[in-house]
């Protein structure tokens, strides 16, 4: 399976409702594969029409027995057969992510199905592991019977970005059903096809109509039309950190509840113990992975001055060393950026960076012909007041600097208006933990990196988000608490 021909795409109309339907405006939208620029698909072009259907369906779904009285443990069922139908067709979603997104098949084979597939896996558990408690009331001392609940907090819009479709999608929608929520998901309009797939599989998994709703179209329209919306209850956005502010204002008229997930400008930091042989390709890859379209990428090198140099040569080579090409290829490690707006944006700021003095660092390996392709870059040397060091460029570029004491090391790591993830390098166990308290980040990886995981909470600290998806706190921020207190006396 390696061909447009061998995919039966989605039909590039909207789910609402449990039915695939046109946009009501009747517009669609021309989906590019970047690797070659030819349109090789169309979606609806959703408007506030489709997005206010959209969200009655989830709202008659949410009230309806069918979902509200269903047994929690046959939820589970439910999140379990999703996992089992995108592990079947894990070779076909990979496939057209690789068309639509640009990403490698195999890589998303090895990273963006699996992350898709443990979720529901991982979220089918939680269904009837959602628990309030009893609590010791003193009140006036009478005696009360005290608990708390924790209930859906019901129709919630979800918004997620083109760069990590699937795994995207598929970490809201599981952690809201398994709360008992409904949805309305507004993919990319840059990369929607694998979500509207795993939407058809979620429907063949026995999930009631309404439940998930999918509405595809642009941010201005259908995700503005989503996060203004009076029924719904909450907004869960991954995305730019400008239109997460901009939901969050306007989620000060009615107080909906948001969380958001946003950018970053995480460090890899290298001490001068580490274990370089691991530290170079993690920091290289690290960055260059999915062709730096990571939100924690590790897009800062903050590295010890005393092996700066021979770091720097390592990741240069590690970047030589890496096939440029076609998702479809299997020997590609970098696919081409996800469209012209990102590369355009990707080689200004390579622009940027040598205007601001870096020294730019880059394999002169040839380019396919065709496509937004970006190679591997080192900008070295940067300051930390630069834009390069400060700026999330979202494509493979690694801003380089070094530093001399543990103390800066840390004041470096934390100047970023970001606080997303570390990658912090180090042999020796007290710094790593002293680091790793020290570091403003919602994630700190010790000797590794992008290890991602349901169970493991993730988020951001500052300007990198608010809440935290996955895990216990991922499921529970899709819950309301109600606390309950009976008097017992009479
Ligand atoms: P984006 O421009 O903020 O778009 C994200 C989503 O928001 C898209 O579905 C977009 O729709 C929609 N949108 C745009 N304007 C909107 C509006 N006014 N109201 C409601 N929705 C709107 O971000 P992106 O360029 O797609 O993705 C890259 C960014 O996402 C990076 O900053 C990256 O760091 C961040 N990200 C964060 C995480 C995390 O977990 N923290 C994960 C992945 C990515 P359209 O694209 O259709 O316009
Ligand atoms: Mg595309």
């Amino acid at each position: 399976m390696n061909s447009l021909n061998d995919l039966v795409l989605p039909s590039g109309k909207m789910l609402v409702g449990g039915d695939w339907r046109d946009a009501l405006s009747g517009e669609t939208i021309p989906v590019e594969n970047p690797a070659n620029g030819e349109i090789f698909a169309q979606l609806a072009a959703g408007g506030a029409e489709d997005i206010d259907l959209a969200v009655k369906a989830a709202r008659a779904a949410f009230e309806s027995p069918g979902w509200s009285k269903m047994r929690p443990i046959d939820r589970s069922r439910l999140l379990e057969q999703v996992a089992l139908k995108l592990e079947a067709h894990a070779e076909e979603l990979a496939l057209i992510d690789s068309f639509d997104n640009g990403k490698p098949k195999h890589l998303a084979m090895m990273v963006d199905v699996p992350s898709a597939v443990e979720v529901f896996r991982y979220m089918a558990g939680w269904c009837t592991k959602i628990y309030g408690k009893t609590l010791s009331v003193s009140g006036d001392g009478r005696q009360y019977h005290a608990y708390t609940l924790r209930q859906p907090v019901g129709v919630v819009g979800q918004i997620v970005p083109w760069n990590y479709p699937l795994p995207m999608a598929a970490w809201k929608v599981a952690s809201a059903l398994a709360a008992g929520c409904t949805v309305v998901l507004k993919p990319s309009e840059v990369a929607s096809l694998s979500t509207l797939r795993m939407a058809e599989l979620i429907l063949e998994a026995g999930v009631p109509p309404g439940v998930v709703n999918v509405v595809t179209g642009y941010g201005e329209t259908v995700g503005e039309a989503l996060i203004t919306h009076p029924d719904i209850d909450k907004i869960a956005f991954t995305g730019s950190t400008n239109v997460g502010k901009h939901i969050l204002r306007s989620s000060a008229n009615d107080l909906r509840r948001v969380s958001l997930e946003l950018g970053g400008k995480s460090p890899t930091i290298i001490m001068p113990d580490a274990d370089l042989e691991k530290a170079i390709p993690d920091a290289a890859m690290a960055i260059f992975f999915n062709s730096g379209q990571t939100c924690f990428a590790g897009s800062r090198l903050l590295c010890h001055e005393s092996i700066y140099d021979t770091v720097i040569a390592g990741i240069n080579e590690v970047a030589k060393n890496l096939p440029i090409g076609p998702g479809q290829d299997p020997a590609t490690m970098i696919g081409p950026v996800v469209n012209k707006k990102q590369r355009d944006r990707i080689q200004s700021y390579i622009e940027i960076g040598r205007q601001e003095g870096a020294e730019v660092i880059s394999p002169n390996v040839p380019l396919p012909e065709q496509g937004y392709y970006v190679r591997p870059t080192i900008l070295s040397g940067v300051t930390a007041e630069s834009r390069v060091f400060n700026e999330e460029i979202f494509g493979p570029v690694l801003a380089a600097t070094k530093f001399s004491t543990e103390e800066e090391a840390i004041k470096l790591a934390n100047s970023s208006c970001y606080g997303l993830g570390a990658n912090l390098y180090c042999k020796d166990m007290k710094t790593s933990h002293r680091m790793a308290a020290a570091l403003q980040a919602g994630t700190v990886w010790i000797n590794t990196y992008f290890v991602v995981d349901a169970a493991m909470p993730f988020g951001g600290f500052k300007e990198s988000g608010i809440g935290r998806e996955v895990g216990d706190e991922g499921v529970l921020m899709y819950t309301e608490s109600k606390s309950v207190c009976a008097l017992l006396d009479d």
